[in-house]
């Protein structure tokens, strides 16, 4: 299998560097394109209530459109002080898609009558795969830990400034990009995807040759 093109179905740049990141290390010999290379593709909305809903709804409409195979992910947070949420929700928990801080300060004030043994929680992630014919795989990645009272670190996005990993006093926005992949979620969800892309993808061209 070399050079296949496959699609990124995201727009998130983090995501994307971070995804590349990880299949590059992996040895995936793919041509990995974001949305962006595709400017009359339309937005998903995510419709789903779990994650693997809606990595598949976003996988399968990008590899429509774009007649490629397509990966896509879906993530959050799950605390379980909150029965789970944001969840699915994680992105729009103030109210306003991608507003990070908003979000974070949003759950911090939930948050504050929660004493540190109950502020457990994890980051969660669907990884889908889906060809234009319809066959879809999915795999999901966690990472536990818990919540402090106030944001640390640069590094990350979203709620990492908030989360620390179980066995580290660091949180996710402490680390280097290489600390966080090599434990996060979304590593753990396109790691265990790495096979199933070999899989699926070697079967629609068993000469190993390029499907565009
Ligand atoms: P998605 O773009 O629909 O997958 O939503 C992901 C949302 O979950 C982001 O906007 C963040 O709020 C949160 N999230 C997912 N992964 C991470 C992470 O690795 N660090 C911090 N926040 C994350």
């Amino acid at each position: 299998m070399t050079g296949r093109r496959v699609v990124l179905a995201t727009r998130n740049p983090h995501k994307v560097a971070e995804l590349r990141r990880i299949l590059a290390t992996a040895g995936l010999d793919v041509e990995l394109v974001g949305a962006d290379a595709f400017p009359g593709l339309a937005d998903v909305p995510e419709t789903g209530t779990t994650f693997a809903e809606n990595a598949l709804i976003k996988a399968h409409a990008v590899a429509a459109a774009t007649g490629l195979p397509a990966v896509a992910d879906d993530s959050g947070l799950c605390v379980d002080v909150l029965g789970g949420m944001p969840g699915v929700f994680s992105a729009r928990w103030s109210g306003r898609h991608g507003d990070d801080r908003g979000n974070l300060d949003l759950l911090l004030a939930q948050l504050s009558d929660v004493p540190d043994d109950r502020r457990s929680a994890h980051f969660a992630c669907a990884a889908a795969l889906a060809l234009p014919g319809g066959a879809e795989r999915v795999v999901e990645g966690r990472l536990s830990g818990a919540l402090v009272r106030a944001p640390r670190g640069d590094g990350g996005f979203g709620y990492d400034p908030v989360f620390v990993p179980d066995g580290d006093t660091r949180t996710t926005a402490e680390m280097s990009p290489a600390e966080k992949d090599a434990i996060s979620h979304r590593g753990r969800a396109f790691r265990a995807l790495v096979p199933v892309v070999r899989d699926l993808l070697g079967s629609l061209d068993p000469a190993g040759g390029p499907v565009t």
